[in-house]
């Protein structure tokens, strides 16, 4: 990382909204233990102490983690010359194939794609991301110059060549991650696919379950496998697009932020959106038409700014998500609520499976980690680890999507 880069970095760090910047540090002091014990366990305790380099601060690792995060784009390098009159700057809100269309203060420009970005488009552009752009011949037409750092994104492999990644959305504040109750039921599995990658790519989780108005009376029992994701601090709001039950506390949540919405559909997520900006009625009409794919169309997601200010994200082309592209170690970070008890155990490379010692199991059978969280992670970790069980995980067909 040059100079240039660490300070538009470390300005991203300083933007951050308070409840991301918390989420990152505590990642970043995770991932400064990881290290430091690492180091640890490389030292020959026979050794004379050294004299040591001075540990990376907190805020360093978290320098590193954005920086990392912005590697994720190949074509995201600073803008080298930031105060020419050429470049102009925007956000990405809808991505073709060989175009994207660029909000720039209000003001839409459709702006060519280069080859090469073109080529890598799933990984390099995604709706959400902050672009620069320039005039290009003939006149009245632009082009995409480079895509700026993502703060976060929403990833997963992609569908045709698993070993390659998809970014789905950038820099989402936060991921609503809708589910309903009785048709279709709950599925906590998804909710558990999605908390991984949404871990993974650095925004806030908000899991909203739908249709809270199809409960029989007075019975609860289907909402009881939300219990685990709120003990470990995950907003859980209970909607009806129908009766409007829930709406304002969701409108609350995602206020001021940019958010995708991600689930099975079915689950109300459009219901949704028009229950929290009525006028979208319009704009949902587009969502839709993006289902049916233009032929510039490659990723159906698109932006609305919906009432009270949130930008909204609609993902029509997600369904479900396949981990396996995730390393052991990186399903490890993702359960973050596991961090305050790695120190403990035994081994540093503990995989909190069958180590004896390990004080993650043992926080899980104390109940200080929910027990389901923890068969959650030992069910990922095995699945990712067997070619079959890969097979179970894969995404579903999408409309459109391929
Ligand atoms: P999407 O595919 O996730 O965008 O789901 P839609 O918004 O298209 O909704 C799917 C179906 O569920 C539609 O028939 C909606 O009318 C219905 N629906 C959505 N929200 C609710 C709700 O809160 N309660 C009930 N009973 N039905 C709902
Ligand atoms: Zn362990």
């Amino acid at each position: 990382m040059n100079k240039h880069q660490r300070t538009q970095i470390e300005k991203l760090l300083d933007d951050l909204p308070k409840t991301e910047r918390v989420r990152l540090f505590k990642q970043a002091a995770a991932r400064r233990l990881e290290a430091q014990r690492a180091r640890k366990k490389h030292e020959d305790p026979d050794d004379p102490p050294r004299a040591r380099t001075k540990d990376d601060t907190v805020r360093d690792w978290a320098i590193k983690i954005l920086a990392e995060r912005a590697q994720q784009n190949d074509g995201a390098r600073p803008d080298p010359n930031p105060d020419s009159q050429t470049v102009h700057r925007g956000l990405v809100v809808s991505v073709g194939r060989r175009s994207c269309l660029i909000d720039d203060d209000g003001r839409l420009e459709s702006c060519l794609l280069s080859p090469d970005i073109a080529a890598r488009q799933h990984e390099l552009l995604a709706v959400g991301d902050e672009a620069i752009y320039e005039p290009a011949p003939p006149p009245g037409r632009s082009r995409l110059v480079r895509v700026l750092p993502r703060r976060t994104s929403l990833s997963r492999p992609d569908p045709r060549q698993p070993s390659r990644t998809r970014v789905i959305v950038a820099n989402i504040d936060a991921v609503v991650i809708v589910v309903s109750v009785v048709a279709p039921a709950l599925h906590p599995r998804l909710i558990d696919r999605y908390l991984v990658a949404v871990q993974r790519g650095g925004a806030e989780p908000i899991i909203c379950v739908n249709k809270i108005d199809q409960l029989p009376p007075g019975d609860r029992s289907e909402l009881e496998q939300l219990e685990p994701y709120r003990r470990i601090g995950i907003r859980v709001i209970e909607a009806s697009a129908e009766t409007g039950a829930g709406i304002e506390d969701l409108r609350a949540a995602i206020a001021g932020k940019t958010c995708a919405f991600v689930g099975h559909s079915g689950v109300g997520k459009s219901s949704l959106a028009n229950a929290l900006d009525p006028s979208l009625g319009v704009k949902v009409g587009t969502i839709s038409e993006a289902h049916r794919r233009g032929q510039h169309t490659t990723t159906a997601s698109s932006l609305h700014v919906i009432e009270g200010g949130a930008k909204v994200i609609d993902t029509p082309g997600v369904r479900s998500f396949s981990l396996d592209n995730l390393s052991p170690e990186q399903i490890r970070e993702a359960f973050t609520e596991f961090s305050p008890f790695v120190d403990d155990c035994r081994y540093n490379d503990c995989t909190h499976l069958h180590e004896p010692k390990c004080a993650v199991r043992a926080a899980a059978e104390l109940g200080q980690i929910p027990i389901e969280r923890y068969e959650t992670y030992r069910r990922i970790l095995t699945e990712a680890a067997t070619d079959t069980a890969t097979e179970r995980i894969r995404p579903l067909p999408e409309s459109g999507d391929d």
